[in-house]
């Protein structure tokens, strides 16, 4: 038997699920194996607690209750998942667009800001001495100016 097949089997073992040859097998499995006797022995540990707690009674009207408790639950569900005061829901969605508002008052600026930056830098290029260059290398007249030139230095 291989130690998954015997993890899966713990559990019917200890109830007393098993047919007698799952039972020995598993029984010689955990004799041989130091892993599965382990965890054989903290399950039974955990079993042995729970038997041990002993049952309580649950008071009158107990399930009663509950479910009544169910029926008023889910009369008020909402999307959200939990009771919550109106006045606290109310806060909630008056947060929610308040942090929508700032949003898009802080994406406003940004875009400001990139936009008077775009002008500045247009402005500044404006002034530099390319903007005066008679003919930009990557024009005709450049490339005419480049072949004159190259000819002329023979
Ligand atoms: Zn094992």
């Amino acid at each position: 038997m291989k130690c998954r097949s015997a993890r899966k089997m713990m559990s019917a073992l200890i109830d007393g699920e098993l047919r007698p040859a799952e039972k020995e097998s598993l029984t010689r499995h955990i004799q041989d194996c130091g892993d599965c006797r382990k965890l054989h022995h903290e399950m039974l540990a955990v079993h042995d607690l729970f038997t041990a707690a002993g049952q309580h009674k649950a008071p009158r009207g107990f399930s009663k209750k509950v479910m009544a408790e169910l029926r008023t639950e889910r009369k008020s569900y909402s999307i959200f998942p939990v009771r919550i005061p109106l006045f606290l829901k109310l806060a909630e969605v008056g947060f929610a667009i308040a942090i929508v508002i700032v949003g898009i008052i802080s994406g406003n600026i940004l875009v400001m800001n990139v936009h008077s930056l775009e002008k500045a830098r247009g402005i500044e290029s404006s002034f530099s001495l390319d903007a005066f260059d008679p003919a930009p290398p990557d024009s005709l007249a450049g490339a005419y100016i480049n072949f004159t030139e190259v000819r002329n230095e023979r």
